[in-house]
């Protein structure tokens, strides 16, 4: 059963997509497809609304975001019902995840954004008769593109970076989790953002393909590493700046010395929260030898307890994309012909009709697997034996990915040497997951998981261009090396130019 389906065209002849709830497969409603010539409506709106936001000052975007921030406490609960609906999460990993990391992530920018992006004055080391200035200019209209996996805080997250940088926004969510975009619409509306200044874009790829031609300011792309690719080719054709964040194949090492019970738990949470479809799941760990049974026996205990399925309480929630499921499926038959050994799950939950999946632990797994190389994005945690640190280490680097990374050990010295030595965007000692969900850190892949990088200071300016401004403090009627070229002056810079560079008092004022 696919979660998104193709119908009839609408009145309008654009294409009709009707979608299904992937935990219960009840239909869940329709959207037409946003065609080119509504990209194109929608760009020229948002030109002019994006002069007037642009004047307007950090405190009144701030009120904005801080009303945003008390509607979305308010409605959390009707905002949860639309989110569990079309993703079929737990509620309380929703509301984690969801609800709890975009309030933070709206109030953090609506108090910190003035101070952040505020115009600074740098003194010059040198050249003592200028100033410069620092202004972070919007950058325009930008395009914020989306997945299916936290359909509200990865729609709204970019969002409001961009928004409260003084640009107008373009978003264009998920096909498979329209109505999580629609609520990023709905929250806005409702806070007061000026017509124009956001708008939402229902579709798939051509919708996409639409947005990121039209002319746009910047493309801000979350999504899959071959879907990026595309997107970073058409904004090449444009030269207009990209960030891409892209897919991942965590590695999670673990030491002798790490706390078993603990790196067990993390282990079982990385890879099974929301049913190991993000982008930092934990999708391999290489454990040392000598602790790699008691760990393993500790994972599948562990795994034993989670509770599955859409009624009552639950652990792990369904696939949200029926496609995945297959790419799961496809990783375990590869790895199992290749001799991995399936200690549990590795088949569709039986007792429910929706996309759930067994949380599944495999071992005797090794690098000529699909499963240890390529992106599984669902509820599978593959355990492989390691000599040592530096084994693990090697083999945490074997990967064309690099998004994050784990490293569990009591020594958090040496943990944070060996998360260094990880070609990795980011990384954590003796946790998981965690680096998005904190604004300050700055977050983004290298290697074929993404270019640039969101959240934090870094990610905020990155909707903005730093444009210097060198003013003249003192007016002189003209400037020593402008015309006419003499010799006499030569003399004067050849001599400056040893002053300066040539003794050790210049070198050390310089
Ligand atoms: P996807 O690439 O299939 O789709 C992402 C978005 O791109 C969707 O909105 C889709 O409609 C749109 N799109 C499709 N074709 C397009 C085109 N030609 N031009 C422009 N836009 C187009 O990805 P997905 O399956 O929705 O998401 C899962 C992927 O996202 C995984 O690989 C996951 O790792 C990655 N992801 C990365 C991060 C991160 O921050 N690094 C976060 C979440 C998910």
């Amino acid at each position: 059963m696919a979660i998104v389906e193709s119908i009839a065209e609408s009145a309008g002849g654009r294409r009709r997509l009707r979608l299904a709830n992937p935990a219960s497969l009840a239909p869940l409603g329709e959207i037409d497809v946003a065609n080119e010539a509504d990209v194109a409506d929608a760009v020229e709106r948002a030109r002019k609304a994006q002069v007037e936001w642009a004047r307007t000052s950090f405190r009144e975007r701030q009120r904005l975001l801080e009303r945003a921030v008390r509607l979305l406490v308010e409605g959390q609960d009707e905002f949860l019902d639309v989110i569990v609906s079309e993703t079929g999460k737990p509620r309380e990993e929703a509301q984690v995840t969801e609800i709890l990391a975009a309030c933070d992530a709206l109030q953090f920018y609506a108090k910190r954004a003035q101070r952040i992006l505020a115009d600074r004055t740098v003194p010059l080391h040198l050249m003592k008769t200028k100033k410069l200035r620092i202004s972070y200019r919007p950058l325009g209209v930008v395009g914020i593109i989306t997945p299916w996996n936290f359909p509200f805080l990865l729609a709204l997250n970019p969002t409001v970076q961009a928004l409260v940088a003084g640009n107008a926004v373009l978003l264009k969510p998920s096909e498979v989790t329209p109505f999580s975009g629609r609520l990023v619409e709905k929250l806005l509306r409702a806070a007061g953002f000026p017509d124009g200044v956001f708008q939402l874009l229902l579709g798939d790829g051509e919708t996409g393909v639409a947005l990121v031609s039209a002319g746009l300011d910047k493309i801000s792309f979350t999504g899959s590493v071959a879907t990026g690719r595309r997107v970073a080719e058409a904004c090449a054709r444009q030269l207009i700046p990209c960030t891409l964040e892209l897919g991942g194949k965590d590695p999670m090492i673990v030491c002798r010395d790490a706390d078993l019970e603990r790196s067990a738990a993390g282990a079982v949470y990385g890879a099974f929260a929301n049913a190991g479809q993000i982008c930092v799941s934990t999708e391999r760990v290489y454990v040392v030898d000598e602790v790699a049974d008691e760990f393993t026996r500790k994972v599948l205990e562990k795994t034993a307890a989670l509770r599955q399925g859409p009624e009552g309480e639950s652990d792990v929630g369904a696939m949200i994309d029926a496609a995945q499921v297959g790419v799961i499926e496809e990783h375990l038959a590869d790895a199992q012909a290749r001799g991995a050994k399936v200690l549990t799950g590795g088949r569709r939950n039986p007792n429910w009709p929706g996309l759930y999946f067994e949380p599944t632990v495999v071992t005797d797994v090794n690098h000529e697997m699909q499963l240890m190389r390529e992106e599984t994005f669902g509820p599978v945690l593959p355990i492989m034996r390691v000599r040592d640190e530096n084994e693990a280490l090697e083999l945490a680097n074997d990967t064309r990915f690099g998004l994050n990374a784990s490293v569990w050990t009591r020594d958090k010295r040496r943990g944070t040497e060996l998360a260094k030595s990880i070609r990795s965007g980011s990384a954590v000692v003796n946790d998981c997951l965690v680096t998005y969900a904190i604004p300050e850190s700055p977050f983004g892949g290298r290697g074929e998981s993404g270019i640039g990088q969101v959240n934090g200071e870094a990610g905020l300016k990155s909707y903005c261009h730093a444009q210097s401004i060198v003013i003249d403090r003192f007016g002189a009627k003209q400037e020593f090396i402008w015309f006419p070229y003499t010799r006499r002056k030569g003399r004067w810079l050849r001599r400056i130019t040893r002053w300066v560079w040539g003794s050790p008092l210049g070198r050390l004022l310089s």
